[in-house]
C-alpha cells in the first residue's frame, strides 16, 4: 500500500515509495514534550520519501544525534531524523499520526520503555527497549 501524509494545514505533504508495515512508540521525555503525548515514529530511508512544500518545514536540532521538524504554518510535528553518522544517518522517523491512512500498519516496538509514565500502557505485543539500549543503538556503540 502506498503511504502518504500531510500536516494539519496541508502546506507540507509527503509520499512514501516503500512498503511499510510497522511503527514504534517513543516514551522519552523529549518525544513526550514534542508530541504532547506519545510519539509514533515510522522509520523511512531518505530515498523512500518525497516531500511537497518542504520549505515550510522548520527543523530543530534537539540533540547531538537528531533533529525534529514541524510545519512553520500550523505547527504540526512531522518527523524525527537521525543526523549522527552511522547506519541510521538520514533516517526519518515520520510521525505516524501524520499519515492519511494507517492502513494495516502495526505498532511493533516501544523505546525508552523504562521511563514510560506509569499511568498508561499499550496492549500490543511489542519489542521493547530501555533508554540504555536505545542510546547504545543510535551511538553505534
Ligand atoms: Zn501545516
Ligand atoms: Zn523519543
Amino acid at each position: 500500500m502506498a503511504l502518504s501524509g500531510k500536516c494539519v494545514c496541508g502546506a507540507v505533504s509527503y509520499a512514501i515509495s516503500a512498503d511499510k508495515h510497522d511503527f514504534g512508540a517513543c516514551h522519552c521525555s523529549m518525544c513526550r514534550r514534542w508530541s504532547g503525548g506519545v510519539f509514533f515514529g515510522m522509520a523511512v530511508k531518505p530515498e523512500e520519501i518525497s516531500f511537497k512544500g518542504a520549505d515550510n518545514l522548520t527543523t530543530y536540532k534537539s540533540s547531538e544525534w537528531a533533529e525534529r521538524a514541524f510545519c512553520s504554518k500550523c505547527g504540526a510535528n512531522m518527523y524525527y531524523r537521525v543526523t549522527a553518522p552511522g547506519p541510521y544517518n538520514g533516517t526519518y522517523h515520520m510521525g505516524a499520526g501524520t499519515l492519511d491512512e494507517y492502513g494495516d500498519l502495526e505498532m511493533t516496538g516501544q523505546l525508552y520503555i523504562d521511563i514510560k509514565p506509569k499511568g498508561y500502557s499499550f496492549a500490543n505485543k511489542t519489542k521493547n527497549m530501555t533508554q540504555a539500549e536505545v542510546e547504545a543503538m543510535f551511538s553505534g556503540s
